[in-house]
């Protein structure tokens, strides 16, 4: 992607998220592979709401800095699960609450909607291990690997998602926070089985 493109989708992304309640203060951080297989992230202690150009660090996949303020201390986050999967062209990395507290209480996050099967449908998930270090980067890498996943959460920690584009990041984080949501208040009235249909769940992924 071009990275004037890049800088604003992602600064639009970060205002929403926090808009959202989906991170606070200066949790969080989002990234975005270029065409020359650079990437351009957020900066050390930036808070998403209040992103400019200025705000990004521009790196190499080794975590050289080419441009820019210091980059996030999660940088490697990104750069392990760019080197692991050729297709993803921006990371979202959130701290969302009702993921937390579902994954945390060890339920599952159920996949309820059409939407929540269609655009996440699987996810992978991480013990805790310290922000910024190489066991978290190494880990969240491993399960995006297989393609299985786009979306891992990071135990006790927040989440992080892939996609092809800046938009479809969002989206998949968006829908794991809702699908989390949706549990949450599933598990309120009782309810700890009830998903979106297997039978159509197939369909779906082969429309
Ligand atoms: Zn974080």
């Amino acid at each position: 992607m071009e990275r004037t493109e890049a800088l604003n989708q992602l600064i639009r992304v970060g205002s929403d998220a926090v808009g959202m309640g989906l991170v606070q203060a200066s949790g969080g951080n989002l990234s975005c592979r270029l065409d020359d297989n650079t990437v351009v992230i957020t900066g050390k202690g930036t808070w998403l709401d209040r992103l400019t150009p200025d705000s990004f660090a521009r790196i190499t996949l080794s975590g050289e800095v080419l441009e820019g303020p210091k980059p996030s201390s999660e940088w490697k986050l990104h750069t392990r699960t760019y080197e692991v999967r050729s297709d993803a062209r921006a990371i979202i990395h959130l701290h969302p609450q009702y993921t937390l507290l579902v994954t945390a209480l060890g339920h599952p996050v159920r996949f309820i909607t059409q939407d929540h099967a269609f655009y996440v449908g699987s996810y992978g998930q991480t013990k805790y291990y310290t922000n910024g270090s190489d066991e978290l980067a190494e880990t969240a890498a491993e399960q995006v690997a297989s393609g299985a996943h786009d979306v891992v959460v990071l135990g006790n920690h927040g989440i992080s998602a892939l996609g092809d584009s800046v938009e479809s990041a969002f989206r998949k984080a968006l829908n794991m926070e809702e699908a989390a949501t949706m549990t949450y208040r599933a598990l309120l009235l009782g309810d700890t089985g009830t998903v979106f249909p297997a039978e159509e769940l197939a369909k779906l992924r082969h429309q």
